[in-house]
């Protein structure tokens, strides 16, 4: 007989558990929460307007995403261009060195020749990095301009 009860209690118990609404947070019954797929009446009520606000929600961050996402191939690009920049550099200053200390070496009658080579290399390769780097601004200067429209 106590056993019942006792049974009929936890019954009653599980029956007044108490959730929350998934929208409002308000507390309603597990079982209205289980009728109403979460929701609580009033907002069961509206739940077409909730799921469709949400929908469009989730729609304005997957565009902002995409928006982060193409800057950010873009900026790839011009890092691509520095790097290569910066190789030429390497290359054509060392080059340029390495080239003028050959000549050097060769007699006193080539010091000018090794000097003036030198500098031509160092002049040539300033240019063209320059041409590089200035692609390299120019698609920054193009993403500047993306992102401003
Ligand atoms: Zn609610």
């Amino acid at each position: 007989m106590e056993k019942a009860e006792t049974k009929r209690r936890i019954e009653t118990m599980k029956k007044m558990e108490t959730m929350q609404c998934k929208e409002c947070c308000r507390d309603i019954s597990k079982e209205v929460y289980e009728k109403n797929n979460g929701y609580c009446n009033i907002c069961y009520a509206d739940r077409e307007d909730i799921e469709s606000e949400k929908k469009e929600f989730n729609k304005e961050k997957k565009s902002e995403t995409q928006y982060i996402d193409s800057s950010n191939s873009s900026n790839i690009v011009a890092k691509k261009f520095k790097l290569v920049v910066k190789t030429i550099k390497i290359i054509g200053y060392v080059g340029a060195v390495i080239i003028a200390i050959m000549f050097m070496s060769i007699g006193d009658l080539w010091v000018l020749t090794g000097f003036l080579s030198g500098i031509a290399i160092a002049i040539t390769t300033w240019f063209s990095t320059l041409l590089f780097e200035a692609i390299a601004e120019g698609l920054n200067l193009l993403q500047d301009i993306k992102n401003k429209l």
